[in-house]
């Protein structure tokens, strides 16, 4: 009785709220890597973007001497598609949309800044020294926290920039459910075992191209560390999944079973 309950009021809800046609198909001609999905797909990717600005807030984030940016509704529409791929193959497993939302549970807000912005968190390196660093970023993903993004940063799309930032940041929240930032999604053990070899194996191999100043097509800033080879790979698998299956076919395929999605075919596996 309570389920139909919150089932009925969870789709008047989706109803409510749905995306407008104008606005879902101005976000989806900015992402021409979607064209190759499956309408079932794409119909779950809306309902799942829809939950997502229900159950999130897009702010706006000012850094010193900066205008506020006024966040659109195109802004965050956006964010929530290509944030919501990363749970889209869940919905294929059984789970409900409600259910696979359940992954970003642990923190409310995308904080979107109107160009890159002072970067807040303290470094830790691999002799636990906490450094704090001066730099300017695109983009952060916080433990339990926001997601920080600069919006021009979002807009140059992966066409234009080789980047998806949105999918970048969201992919460490992924990595962060499991309680360690280390590259390595959430996986039963012994599936986790198997995953870990083969991105190892791929970064390792990763790392020595850039050394030896390889022209790589995969960004040369996923060499800095597991988590960022991990990072990059996701926008990498969803953006251009060619390219990864080219270069990584092992590590390519422990992603697609991951992501439960066969991003060249468009379909759920
Ligand atoms: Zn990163």
């Amino acid at each position: 009785m309570f389920d139909w309950l919150t089932k009925r009021r969870r789709e008047r809800s989706l109803a409510k709220h749905a995306i407008p046609d104008e606005q879902w198909q101005r976000a989806l001609n900015e992402l021409p890597f979607l064209e190759r999905y499956d309408p079932e797909l794409m119909a779950k990717l809306r309902e799942l973007s829809t939950l997502f600005l229900i159950e999130k807030g897009v702010v706006s984030g000012a850094t010193d001497g900066e205008s506020m940016l006024e966040v659109t509704p195109h802004m965050r529409i956006m964010i929530a598609v290509q944030a919501c791929l990363l749970i889209l193959g869940q919905v294929a497993d059984g789970k409900t949309v409600a259910d696979a939302m359940s992954d970003f549970d642990d923190w409310e807000n995308v904080v979107v800044y109107p160009g890159e912005f002072p970067q807040t968190q303290d470094f830790e390196d691999e002799y636990g020294v906490v450094h704090k660093l001066d730099e300017a970023v695109a983009g952060e993903s916080w433990e339990g926290g926001p997601v920080l993004l600069s919006w021009p940063a979002v807009e140059a799309g992966y066409e234009e920039s080789g980047m998806a930032l949105v999918i970048h940041e969201f992919a460490h929240k992924i990595d962060m459910l499991d309680g360690q930032i280390d590259g390595i999604p959430p996986l039963p053990a012994a599936e986790r075992a198997e995953f870990k070899a083969v991105i190892e194996a791929a970064f390792e191999d990763f790392c020595a191209r850039v050394d030896a100043d390889e022209d790589t097509l995969i960004d040369p800033y996923a060499s800095e560390m597991i988590e960022e080879f991990f990072a990059v790979s996701c926008e990498v698998f969803f953006a251009e999944p060619e390219l990864l299956s080219v270069e990584y076919p092992a590590y390519f395929s422990q992603l697609r079973a991951f992501f439960k999605i066969d991003p060249v075919a468009g379909t759920w596996l």
